[in-house]
């Protein structure tokens, strides 16, 4: 059967094409240059070397910085204001020796001499809410930005420092030499912004009600930037977008807060006795075996109480974290505390809640399930989450990641009340945010040059993570939803993006500060990209293998895009360098459609064709070598017995051939196709992508059959395909369930839908 079909293509496209390529002038251009969209991406990409192998995993000269600090830190609720003392132990572990160290002072943005509202090109609006109306023009600029008191080596003795913008550059007494280390201490304070005032991704909220505010402190230290085999020295400034760089490390970290704060941070508490009531360590100890339900450590009512009160006393929590690349806590007497216990691979690890009033009842109900869900799906599609808590706190309008603890929105109204909108956004920020200790806090990217290594892959997990929740709790779902309503992920939501302007359109590939959309350019379109490529291009199993790869040799690593462009090709046998170039280094969208269908039957006698060219080559019509004619639908030609269905057995030069290289065995189990149809596919979209076309017959079957990319090596324009069929063919899809974010679906049937006119649909609509 096989062996016929073969036969029939064959002679019709030899036939064809061979003639055509002889009757037409071959098109010659000078200074061609190679635009296959197949090609490597040599030019693009680094080359691999000791460092970085070409599979995609850390080389053999591999080498990461470590930065460890001890600190003392306090708070100072009255004043709203923070200072701290820390000692960094600085190793060395790159071949390079160093006259000086880098450091990030991302404080400094909030500083008065801060260039960062300087770089926006921002006019007069002609209307604004009046709350950016006051925050623009009418309010006191915010002192914020780090006062360095001092920058002393162990032994007492002042280094030399110079701070440009937001980031200090400390003078070494000695070249640090590769394999050594160096101890030095810096002290520091600021003032705390209002993040619902002044913005930013730390500070406090103030609540008039009860005079009290809750915080959420990070970046609060001067922080070592990232020396590696890219970079050098990480040294773009910070200039509010774009996050962050850092090298891992261990933390002790002694807070001081008002005696009746309660708090949480990254790291192990490892003075729980100390800090904790006896009816609170009762409750963690019953916490840490409920795997179903979270446990109250702090109740609402304890919290209420405690808003009564303002302590002057103080207390301090001490907590050490290991191989973390960052520390952030979160404190206040408002909260109310919860956690849970989750089963990862064989650890149990805590999931965590931290909330004012102001959260509940959404809060108490779903926050630290949602922690639990995410652990889950995240540590089956990459590794065991490796830490022993997550903690989502909430603090209104943030949406923001560290080491353990993440700051997340989802507020109800006064009156306990609240939207869908509110409760989606609460469980999926929340799942982003907890996900974000896989990218990029363990996995850990360059955010500051890459949002989307953190942000894209993070959010392509996201959307798997909310579909395994919304199956995990469908009595989290509002009644109308059979799923959980994802933002991001599903092809279609991003052809809004991928059709619009291209002067507003930046490649994926771009640093995060550059680019435009910058929810569409770091978050969405990656995250889509990576499902399609799961869904349609690769398939489940053989991405989600090498997807885990990534994960598992990045893991407390410093990885490149081209470390994870390299390993999902390495790990999956996928040559997607096509794919990288189009969805990660153009702006180029998707739309594959169907140009024309012609039908054909088969004829024993020469057709029209056939004896043009013969006419015009000068051949004799009756002795041409055995050949196999095709008459199209609506030729002259076309006459009722050819039409009816001609057989194989009708064909005398077909069935000498047969006869000569096949067995009778074989010749009884030839089929003979009936229909031939001619689909030529045509792709205005500069993407390439795999055809998906269903073939709908008339006897109401249908059948689904995928091209993959590669059909597009040769012509970027269009392709044909030779269809024999046994059955009628009655239409023809591409893309039927819309997964390829296709931006133009006028072309995707056969025959052309009929698309209901414009009065047909304003009749109907009137009608309604
Ligand atoms: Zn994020």
């Amino acid at each position: 059967m096989k062996i016929f079909k073969l036969l029939c293509l064959a002679l019709l496209f030899t036939s064809v094409s061979t003639y055509a390529q002889i009757d037409t002038k071959p098109d010659r251009k000078p200074g061609h240059v190679n635009t296959n969209k197949f090609r490597q991406l040599y030019n693009e990409f680094s080359t691999p070397n000791m460092y970085r192998s070409a599979s995609g995993a850390p080389g053999v000269a591999y080498y990461q910085q470590q930065a460890d600090y001890k600190m003392n830190i306090e708070l100072d609720d009255l004043n709203a204001k923070i200072s701290g003392d820390e000692v960094i132990t600085y190793t060395n572990n790159s071949p390079d020796v160093l006259t000086y160290l880098w450091l990030q002072l991302d404080q400094n943005m909030r500083a008065k001499d801060s260039k960062s509202p300087l770089i926006e090109s921002r006019g007069v609006a002609k209307a604004t809410s009046t709350s950016q109306f006051a925050s623009d023009y009418l309010t006191q600029e915010f002192d914020g930005g780090f006062n360095i008191l001092e920058v002393k080596d162990v032994s007492g003795k002042s280094l030399t420092y110079t701070i440009n913008q937001t980031m200090m550059r400390v003078e070494l007494p000695q070249p640090l030499k590769s394999g050594e280390k160096f101890s030095f201490s810096i002290k520091w304070w600021y003032n705390i912004n209002n993040h619902i005032k002044d913005g930013g991704r730390s500070g406090y909220e103030y609540f008039p009600e009860d005079g009290n505010r809750a915080y959420v402190i990070a970046q609060f230290y001067p922080r070592m930037a990232v020396y590696n085999d890219v970079e050098g020295w990480q040294n773009s400034q910070f200039w509010g977008r774009d996050e962050f760089a850092l090298p891992f490390g261990n933390y002790e970290v002694n807070i001081t807060v008002p005696a009746d704060h309660i708090l949480d941070a990254t790291g192990k508490l490892m003075n729980r006795k100390e800090v904790f009531s006896k009816k609170m360590l009762q409750r963690y100890e019953k916490a840490k075996k409920s795997f179903d339900e979270p446990v109250l450590i702090v109740t609402q009512e304890e919290a209420e109480k405690a808003e009564r009160g303002f302590s002057k006393a103080k207390k301090t929590w001490k907590l050490y974290a290991e191989n973390v690349r960052d520390f952030a806590f979160a404190t206040s007497r408002k909260f109310i505390w919860d956690m849970m216990a989750v089963k990862v691979g064989d650890r149990e690890v805590m999931a965590v809640s931290l909330y004012p009033k102001e959260g509940n009842p959404l809060w108490e109900e779903w926050s630290t399930k949602v922690v639990a869900s995410t652990l889950k799906s995240y540590s089956k599609m990459t590794f065991d989450y490796p830490y022993h808590k997550a903690i989502s706190v909430h603090a209104d309008r943030q949406g923001m990641e560290y080491p353990m603890i993440c700051w997340n929105y989802g507020r109800p109204e006064k009156d306990g009340t609240y939207s869908d909108r509110v409760k989606y956004g609460m469980m999926g920020v929340i799942i982003h945010e907890v996900g974000h200790n896989f990218f990029p806090m363990i996995v850990n990217s360059d955010e500051r040059q890459w949002t989307w290594m953190d942000e894209g892959l993070n959010t392509f997990l996201q959307y798997v993570a909310e579909q395994d929740f919304g199956e995990a709790y469908p009595e989290a779902l509002s009644p109308n939803d059979k799923k959980f309503p994802s933002r991001r992920g599903p092809a279609v939501n991003i052809i809004p993006y991928m059709e619009g302007n291209q002067d507003y359109i930046a490649p994926i590939m771009s640093k995060g500060l550059n680019t435009y959309q910058f929810g569409n350019n770091a978050y969405g379109k990656p995250a889509t990209a990576l499902n399609i490529l799961r869904e349609t291009v690769m398939g489940r199993e053989l991405f989600d293998y090498a997807f885990k790869e990534y994960a598992r040799r990045w893991m407390f690593k410093h990885p490149t895009p081209e470390d994870f462009f390299r390993t999902m090709e390495d790990a999956s046998a996928f040559d997607l360098d096509w794919f990288w170039r189009g969805w990660f280094y153009t702006t180029d969208w998707v739309d594959i459609g169907i140009k024309e269908v012609t039908k054909f039957y088969v004829s024993s006698e020469p057709n029209q064709y056939m004896k043009d060219v013969a006419a015009r080559r000068g051949l004799d019509i009756n002795n041409l070598s055995p050949m196999v004619f095709m008459v199209e639908e609506g030729a002259d030609e076309l006459t009722e017995t050819i039409k009816s269905g001609i057989q194989a057995e009708d064909i005398p030069t077909l069935q000498e051939y047969l006869m000569d290289n096949f067995t009778k065995e074989e010749r009884q189990n030839i089929i003979t196709p009936k229909y031939f149809y001619n689909v030529i596919f045509e792709k205005p979209g500069g993407l390439v992508m795999p055809i998906i076309v269903q073939y709908n017959y008339v006897d109401g079957t249908s059948k689904t059959e995928t091209y993959p990319a590669e059909i597009w090596r040769l012509n970027d324009r269009q392709v044909s395909k030779a269809i024999p069929s046994q059955k009628e063919i009655s239409s023809i899809v591409v893309d039927p369930n819309n997964e390829t974010a296709d931006i133009d679906t006028s072309n995707n049937a056969w025959p052309k839908r009929i698309e209901q006119s414009q009065f047909d649909s304003f009749k109907s609509k009137v009608q309604e």
